[in-house]
């Protein structure tokens, strides 16, 4: 099957496939839409099953950039590049500095950075062959965790949420459920704690479970519950697709806002969340604070405190979107899309004729 043939090609710009065969990489960079500036989107390296799996990941995380970058007003398109290979592999920085190789060819149209399998000190070795990277661990030489930028946005898009409900946005006695406590829900978790949140977690990671209930006093259960248990807010900081036919019905929340990428298994899910009454906070509006805080250094220097204003951004966003939805009958994620799409409209109407 060629791109153009492919489910998920939604008019792709550019797809590219990589190959260094002394190396052994197999890679796809997928450049989705440059209206708004060079694609920009992280490297992702993980074992898939298929060439064809690969492609479909690729093309649905490309389109997903450029509707991120947009809806968060930033000057930059929708790019993403997939690495076929298992990132424990012990010679993974040269399929690094080869898939940079390929980027460096693209001469600026595309920024890459981390993503799954993918770390900052990764983006390091991808940038010794490469100019256009972001994101790298020696940008943040006191160690700072540029996935502290996503939680930041998470926490302001939460505080949105609860502003929606209860017309009061403090976290202080609201009960919120969080699935998954690696990188970003993690510190989530422990800027709702600071804010007096009460918190209900799960992993199924037993050591990072219990960081996290020792750490900030949160109370476990089952991760095969966790969408269930009774709360203000469930935050999903795992997986995608974990709102779906099985688990809305099901949920305990009166809002979901979380962090982790795709969670609707499919687009007719904000339809059977809306239908329940909950309020859903889009996914790639509310975990946009990597992206707008990690990019800067593709401008000028990487400008923390200016990064994390620019991240409070998503709290007026979300405030717009929950607004127009109620107003115009449409799902939150319908009216995210659609400003994204207008976005892009906008910015097309205003170029000079070919
Ligand atoms: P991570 O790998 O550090 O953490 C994920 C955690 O989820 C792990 O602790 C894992 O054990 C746990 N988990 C896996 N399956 C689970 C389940 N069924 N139930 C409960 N817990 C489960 O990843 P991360 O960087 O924290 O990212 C989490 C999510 O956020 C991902 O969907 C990612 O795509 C998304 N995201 C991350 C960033 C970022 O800056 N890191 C930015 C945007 C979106």
């Amino acid at each position: 099957m060629t791109p153009f043939d492919h489910p998920e090609f939604d008019d792709h710009e550019q797809v590219i496939f990589v190959r260094d065969a002394e190396v052994g990489l197999f890679g796809i960079i997928a450049l989705h839409d440059t209206t708004l500036g060079p694609a920009a989107g992280g490297c992702r390296m993980q074992p898939y099953a298929s060439h064809e799996e690969a492609l479909r990941d690729v093309l649905r995380l490309s389109r997903g950039m450029t509707l991120k970058n947009a809806a968060a007003g930033l000057p930059l398109g929708g790019g993403k590049c997939v690495i076929v290979a298992d990132p424990a592999r012990a010679d993974k920085a040269r399929l690094l500095e080869a898939m940079g190789r390929h980027v460096q060819a693209l001469g600026g149209r595309y920024w890459t950075a981390i993503d799954v399998g993918v770390s900052p000190r990764d983006a390091d070795a991808i940038a010794r062959s490469c100019d256009y990277v972001f994101c790298k661990a020696s940008e943040y030489p006191d160690g700072f965790d540029p996935s502290n930028f996503t939680a930041w946005g998470g926490f302001v898009a939460v505080k949105a949420v609860l502003r929606r409900l209860f017309g009061d946005e403090s976290p202080a006695g609201r009960r919120i459920a969080v699935q998954g406590l690696g990188g970003v829900g993690r510190e989530l978790c422990r800027l709702l704690r600071e804010a007096g949140a009460d918190l209900v977690v799960a992993d199924i990671d037993q050591a990072a479970l219990r960081r996290v209930v020792e750490e900030l006093g949160a109370e476990p259960v089952d991760p095969a519950r966790i969408h269930a248990a009774p709360a203000d807010v469930f935050a999903p900081c795992a997986l995608g697709g974990v709102l779906n036919d099985r688990t809305i019905p099901e949920l305990g929340a009166r809002a979901v806002c979380g962090l982790a990428n795709n969670q609707l298994e499919a687009p007719r899910h904000a339809q059977a969340l809306q239908a329940r009454g909950v309020l859903y906070a889009p996914d790639f509006i509310a975990n946009a604070g990597g992206v707008i805080g990690a990019s800067a250094p593709i401008w000028g220097g990487p400008d923390r405190a200016a990064a994390m204003r620019r991240i409070e951004g998503i709290g007026p966003t979300l405030d717009a979107i929950f607004a127009r939805a109620e107003a115009e009958g449409l799902t939150t994620d319908e009216v995210a899309q659609r400003m994204a799409a207008e976005r892009l409209a906008a910015a097309r109407a205003a170029r000079p004729a070919a």
